[in-house]
């Protein structure tokens, strides 16, 4: 992952995910937990990024409780991808966010000249928009590309990344940082455990 200051890790995604499904990845990635940057803190760095994703309309207030509503939608989503890596099932309090997501969320369903049926977000507000991340969510279950976006086993990343091995048994974001880190780590313990 690069790491420079001034820039946003996730602009530079390793692992990404196939869209549309990047969208629920990037938004769990919007903050580097690892360096404590994180984009939706300030309005003037969440605001054209939420409009660049379609989360939010271009005249669309923005106010700190819905950055922070925002947060706690992404710490659920992370809970998922936790769940998605072989850990606990999401935390009751997670799934009541994303059940509000579910309660405010407005899509509508639009069929073009093909005869392709897509469901569209309907309103300008956050938290109107947020419900298309539900619908994304549910076409990856169905297609099964969903189990395979997951949060880095290690506990002071958890960046969210796609898992393209074919046996779906990858549990870190980047083998040679985390994973190498975390089997360091356990070495050092049972050699510790062993004197
Ligand atoms: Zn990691």
């Amino acid at each position: 992952m690069s790491r420079e200051p001034g820039q946003w890790t996730a602009d530079n995604e390793t692992r990404p995910a196939p869209a549309p499904l990047d969208r629920v990845q990037s938004l769990v990635n919007t903050i580097d937990i690892e360096i404590g940057q994180d984009r939706l803190t300030r309005p003037e760095d969440a605001r054209p990024w939420l409009i660049g994703r379609g989360l939010l309309g271009a005249d669309a207030p923005l106010t700190d409780a819905d950055l922070g509503h925002l947060r706690a939608v992404r710490e659920a989503l992370r809970a998922l991808l936790v769940q998605n890596a072989g850990g606990p099932p999401p935390a009751r309090g997670d799934v009541e966010v994303l059940s509000g997501v579910a309660a405010s969320g407005c899509t509508r369903a639009v069929i073009d000249d093909n005869g392709d049926v897509e469901l569209r977000p309907v309103g300008e507000s956050l938290v109107e928009r947020l419900g298309e991340l539900l619908v994304v969510i549910r076409d990856a279950q169905r297609d099964g590309s969903w189990a395979r976006l997951k949060a880095c086993a290690n506990d002071d990343c958890r960046w969210a990344f796609y898992d393209q091995s074919r046996n779906r048994g990858g549990s870190w974001c980047d083998m040679a940082v985390c994973g190498n880190r975390l089997k360091n780590r356990d070495f050092r313990a049972r050699h510790r455990a062993a004197q």
